[in-house]
């Protein structure tokens, strides 16, 4: 069969155009791609084997090659792990599946200097694609395993690639990147280089749990061709002492797993020994991924059962309100066939779950007053979705409260937390009154402020969706009722003012009352009540709904999701 011929999809040919032209300056980083794609397909294709006891597949040698020639300016890297069907490279290699990429290459678009689309590049990462930062033609041949017959692709990321069936592919998947000749004269992408690989290799995938070979730098003893060498250490990172383990390390394993470019915000480490004995290597990202609110959003924690990778996204470990939480927990006392569903009923399992939420919220708790800064920028990040636990996590409740931040009347810019809105408290002052909106702006010019501006009361500004839903289910926070301003009847006066105001309110009704009679009429159907209110100082009117009935913005939301 001849080879046939495709188009890059739009968003591919976009991310491709901006690899060619290097935007990106550590173009190092298209070998922990390659490298880390190959270790995928062996775990996947381990993992396949052990589900599948007729897969027809080789796993007699698992690992991974690089292989560069000086002469061709050439460089192979080579995996014989679970390989791609002809549809599958046409699907997997020729779109991009990422669901947030049309927002990440719009945001890319608007970016005025390098700087900034650097940054942007760093937190969506492009996977295959960075090959062609250091490449100008890039072959890739490929056969899955337990099929006869191989694919080769071909492309030089220019708008188009080939696709061909041949015949005698090795299991696995080879990609040959043809080195840009115009880095030849340059030192620092010298990717021909062995020393310059294996230091490559080191920096970023040391903890790769398969072998990566290359050719040994020294000769044998007799003189012979060199063999080759095994170039990573293979340990995994959560198994060995903190000490023994650098910054720079757990940065690379992060990366791995998240195939985010950028370093992690905090890293976290667990160990429990005993009857039900685990690892655990967390990391907190240091901003929030494209589709973090989007349908199918992965959570991001890797299943190990004594080293061996079992699966991703795992749902058994975290809740979805943590599914920002990136990492490794690797279980000593499961089967390495351990289903889904047996986590889903694993008592053990539940227990683990409860600790690592545990251990991830007291780490954010220890980060407000450790390194605020961070705290500041997880919180802005993550937020929204650690105000979801609010909703269905009753037993950590307390501590979501102790770690979420809000905006405030008593500080323009600033967030403020619910511990210290208490300790600002005005004496007398029994309730903690918060509105929920749509932006401050608009919260702030409500007439239902007017009253609490005037008598100098804090009132938390709300306006994540996520807050309407919350406030409904939270009724207090340290002993100290939720209110909000909104709603039936708030009480700001102390007992003095109570008395005066009482007799000034019985006069008014007895004069109004002949207006508040006509208002009642003529409004008739669309309101419940009209009452003189005490709560203005400036506007003449603002409607009120009941303590029980939905806010006006909860309202909207109901309206808009059609109900
Ligand atoms: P990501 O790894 O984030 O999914 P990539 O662009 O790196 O994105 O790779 C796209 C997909 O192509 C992978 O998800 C995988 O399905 C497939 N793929 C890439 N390299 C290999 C490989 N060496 N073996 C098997 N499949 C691969
Ligand atoms: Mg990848």
């Amino acid at each position: 069969m001849p080879a046939e011929t495709f188009e890059f999809q739009v968003e591919a040919r976009q991310l491709l155009q901006m690899m060619i032209h290097s935007i990106y300056s550590n173009k190092d980083v298209f070998l922990r791609e390659l490298i880390s794609n190959s270790s995928d397909a062996l775990d996947k294709l381990r993992l396949e084997t052990l589900r599948d006891d007729t897969l027809q597949a080789d796993t007699s040698d698992l690992h991974i090659a690089v292989e560069a020639d000086i002469e061709t300016r050439t460089l192979t890297i080579r995996d014989n792990g679970i390989g791609m069907s002809h549809d599958e490279v046409v699907q997997l290699i020729g779109t991009i599946a990422n669901s947030g990429t049309a927002k990440f290459l719009k945001e890319l678009k608007e970016a005025q200097d390098s700087a900034t689309s650097e940054e942007l590049i760093g937190q969506f990462g492009v996977g295959f694609y960075a090959s062609f930062m250091v490449a100008d033609e890039v072959t890739l041949l490929t056969r899955r395993a337990g099929e006869s017959h191989g694919t080769r692709w071909n492309s030089s990321g220019e708008g188009t690639y080939t696709v061909e069936s041949v015949d005698d592919a090795p299991q696995g998947t080879s990609v040959t990147l043809r080195l840009k000749p115009e880095d030849a004269e340059d030192q620092l992408f010298d990717y021909t280089s062995p020393w310059k690989l294996r230091e490559i290799v080191k920096r970023y995938s040391d903890f790769i749990t398969w072998p990566i070979r290359m050719a040994a730098t020294t000769a044998d003893e007799d003189g012979a061709e060199p063999g080759t060498e095994t170039v990573n250490s293979m340990k995994a990172l959560w198994a060995r002492s903190r000490s023994s383990v650098t910054d720079e390390e757990y940065s690379e394993l992060y990366k791995h797993i998240s195939h985010d470019w950028t370093d992690p915000l905090e890293t976290i480490r667990m160990q429990a020994e005993g009857t039900f004995e685990y690892q655990a290597l967390l990391f907190l990202p240091s901003h929030a991924p494209q589709d973090l609110f989007m349908q199918g959003h992965k959570r991001g924690v890797q299943l190990y059962v004594k080293r061996v990778f079992i699966m991703d996204d795992c749902e058994a470990l975290m809740p979805t309100y943590l599914r920002f939480v990136k990492g490794v927990v690797d279980a000593q006392d499961l089967s390495l066939n351990v289903s889904r569903e047996i986590l889903q009923q694993d008592r053990q399992i539940e227990l683990m779950r409860r600790r690592l939420v545990k251990k991830v919220l007291s780490t954010v708790k220890d980060m407000m007053s450790a390194a605020p800064e961070k705290y500041g920028t997880l919180w802005k990040e993550f937020g929204r979705v650690l105000k979801e636990g609010l909703l269905d996590d009753f037993e950590n409740r307390d501590t979501l409260l102790e770690i979420s931040s809000f905006a405030s009347t008593q500080d323009e810019e600033g967030l403020t937390t619910l511990r210290s809105y208490v300790e600002r408290m005005k004496e007398g002052q029994e309730q903690i009154y918060f509105m929920t909106g749509e932006s401050r702006a608009a919260m702030e010019s409500s007439p239902h402020m007017e009253a609490f501006r005037a008598k100098g009361f804090e009132v938390l500004l709300l306006t994540d969706p996520v807050d309407e839903v919350w406030v409904q289910s939270v009724p207090e926070f340290d002993g100290k009722q939720l209110q909000s301003i909104a709603k039936g009847e708030v009480d700001l006066d102390t007992a003095e003012e109570k008395k005066e105001v009482e007799a000034e309110r019985e006069k008014q009704q007895q004069d109004y009352a002949g207006l508040l009679t006509w208002m009642t009429e003529q409004l008739g159907e669309s309101v419940k009540e009209v009452r003189l209110s005490s709560r203005l100082t400036v506007s003449p009117a603002c409607i009120v709904s009941d303590t029980h009935d939905v806010t006006p913005a909860l309202e909207n939301m109901y309206r808009a999701m059609g109900q």
